[in-house]
């Protein structure tokens, strides 16, 4: 008797338990299928503890992925994207950054290594740097962030279109929220890295007129997307 007795009472103690258990599964469970990517984006930036020294410089792109082409075919975007990216490295290192590149050279990075390469770093911002290409006369300028438009991520994005902008560029397209071909979509790295994080267009690879921009006024896009994250980290922390 008193032995059943002890089981019962142990089964009474565990069933709540057991219970409880189950709910959070179900809860987490659902949250996850029902908030998709927006719960995914939240979750994973829990217990992030950036580095405010650290800024993660992602040159799109690389090694067999050539990205864009433009004039003729002769002009590949993995390698504008290095070019513009190893010149804001500079910049930072200079004023007192760490910066942390995905790629310096032209090898093939998969995006779930460059985001564990930013992730690992604890940087504090990432800004990953493309040139856009039409069929079209498309031109300009413009700024991808999450889906969810994260206050921090838009920061980072309207800080590096007036610095660009201030410099000069053919039009300014504005910023975008989530993928080209899906507002819920994201872009990879912008879902996967912990920290805020912006996907730049540096012009059209298409456009005459942008390949000039980008050529003649190389250093001043360099220096106007270190500004850019320097102001965002600035207004990050009050100042
Ligand atoms: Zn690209």
């Amino acid at each position: 008797m008193r032995e059943k007795g002890e089981k019962n009472k142990r089964k009474s103690f565990l069933f709540p338990i057991i219970a409880l258990f189950s709910i959070c599964l179900c809860a987490v469970t659902a949250l996850l299928a029902v908030g998709g990517d927006d719960t995914v984006y939240y979750l994973r930036q829990l217990n992030f503890v950036p580095d405010e020294k650290v800024i993660c410089i992602d040159p799109g792109h690389g090694g067999t992925s050539s990205g864009a082409t433009g004039e003729g075919g002769s002009r590949l975007e993995k390698d504008d994207n290095l070019r513009l990216s190893l010149l804001v490295r500079d910049i930072l290192t200079e004023r007192g950054y760490t910066v942390v590149m995905t790629r310096d050279g032209d090898s093939d990075v998969s995006l779930e290594e460059r985001c564990k390469i930013a992730n690992k770093a604890r940087a504090s911002l990432f800004v990953s740097i493309h040139r856009n290409s039409s069929t079209g006369n498309g031109k300009g300028m413009e700024m991808w962030v999450h889906s969810t438009r994260p206050t921090d991520d838009l920061l980072l994005a309207e800080n590096l279109l007036a610095c660009l902008e201030s410099v000069g560029f053919s039009a300014n397209r504005g910023i975008h929220s989530g993928y080209r071909d899906g507002a819920d979509l994201n872009y990879y790295i912008n879902r996967n890295t912990k920290m805020p994080s912006c996907l730049a267009e540096i012009g059209f690879i298409t456009s005459a007129e942008d390949n000039k921009d980008f050529d003649e006024k190389l250093e001043k896009y360099a220096e106007a997307l270190a500004e850019g994250i320097e102001a965002t980290l600035r207004e990050m922390n009050g100042e």
